[in-house]
């Protein structure tokens, strides 16, 4: 049988464990399996690019565990009352083939974008750092938020975007924890003032400069994670240039991320490398660091994972026949046989 962890499922489980707990969890997740690197296999992921969108499919597996994450990404959509990201996934057994998990992963997207986000930056930020600017207040948001207080300590978030009822939205969500201030800002330059780190989320299919290079400042971290596809970036070439750039998976943040305004052969540095010790996260306190957020399978490998465990830890969720269980494994046409099991047939005519 596979458990299905439907939408609900989910936000039961983030809720019996709180946010901040599942965000510090999987981002632990997350960082074990970045430290496995070398077990995976991998491969960029499978894009279907549309006039106002993307659709891709994610997959990654190791020895005993397969995932592959289902993701769209249409940033009209909320127009039509619509998320601009949804998602879904499976794990799945490797040894047999036997789907374990099939899960609701937009909000898993949400929690495990935001738990790499503060993962990259603990290794990136210089460690004084207590401010960020939120760039782009829609879905992700909260989320960011959440984890770069929790898993780095910053207390002051300056929001903005264009849409003034985005920030109200979020300003609502957040209000009440203890330990953070938010501060609604006019501008992406007022916002970004004096920020140590600056965490752009923001969703439009164009090249644009959300950032540019008058923005920046010496030893600011920059979490870019709203350029995610081929003509679809944030930032001003030049800050790409010139700042210390840390990317998932070559690969595919060549083709989708920052960097896809850089030359082909230009040096960046895996964010494997940071967590495995070989590579510095930053290596002084006056530079500028990048990551470069797209998004890659193995976090969403790690999120499944821990959405499995804490199910099974906390029974939630169902086991459905995605699959079938079969008597005989080589008689799939028994399926559709009329079931004789219990079922006894008479005569409707009597026998002389
Ligand atoms: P969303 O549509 O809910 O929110 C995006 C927000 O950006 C909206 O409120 C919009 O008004 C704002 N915005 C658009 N242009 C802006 C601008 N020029 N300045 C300021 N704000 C602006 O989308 P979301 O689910 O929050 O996703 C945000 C982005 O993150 C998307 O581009 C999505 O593809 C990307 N994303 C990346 C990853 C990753 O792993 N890197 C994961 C999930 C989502």
């Amino acid at each position: 049988m596979t458990r299905f962890i439907d939408v609900q499922d989910l936000a039961r489980l983030v809720n019996r464990k709180g946010v901040a707990t599942c965000l510090v969890e999987m981002a632990e997740y997350i960082r074990q399996d970045y430290l496995r690197w070398h077990d995976f296999d991998k491969c960029a992921r499978v894009a279907s690019h549309s006039h106002d969108g993307v659709i891709e499919l994610m997959p990654v597996a190791d020895a005993s565990l397969y995932a592959f994450k289902y993701v769209n990404g249409h940033p009209k959509n909320t127009h039509n009352g619509l998320p601009t990201v949804m998602a879904f996934g499976t794990l799945s057994d490797v040894s047999s083939g036997a789907p374990l998990l099939l899960s609701e992963m937009t909000l898993a997207t949400a929690l495990r974008t935001a738990a790499t986000s503060a993962l990259a930056a603990r290794y990136m930020a210089r460690e004084d750092s207590r401010s960020m600017a939120l760039i782009g207040n829609g879905s992700q948001s909260e989320f960011q938020a959440i984890a770069f207080n929790t898993l780095l300590g910053i207390d002051e978030i300056r929001l903005y975007d264009i849409d003034p009822a985005a920030t109200a939205k979020l300003v609502a969500n957040l209000t009440g924890r203890p330990g953070l201030k938010l501060i609604v800002a006019q501008s992406v330059a007022e916002a970004v003032r004096g920020a140590d780190i600056v965490t752009t989320v923001t969703a439009d299919k164009a090249f644009a400069t959300i950032l540019t290079p008058a923005m920046i400042e010496p030893g600011m971290h920059l979490n870019a994670v709203g350029g995610d596809c081929p003509g679809k970036t944030e930032l001003h070439r030049e800050i790409v240039e010139q700042a210390r750039v840390v990317v998932e998976y070559a690969p595919q943040s060549r083709v989708e991320g920052e960097i896809q305004q850089m030359p082909a052969d230009s040096p960046v540095t895996e964010f494997w490398q940071v967590v495995a010790g070989q590579a510095n996260g930053r290596e002084n306190a006056r530079q500028v660091t990048l990551f470069d957020s797209v998004g890659f399978a193995l976090e969403d490998y790690s999120a499944l994972r821990y959405v499995l465990d804490m199910a099974q830890a906390l029974g939630i969720g169902q086991d459905i026949a995605l699959v079938p269980t079969l008597e005989n494994p080589k008689d799939l046409y028994a399926l559709l046989q009329p079931r004789v099991v219990g079922f006894r047939a008479t005569p409707t005519t009597a026998c002389a």
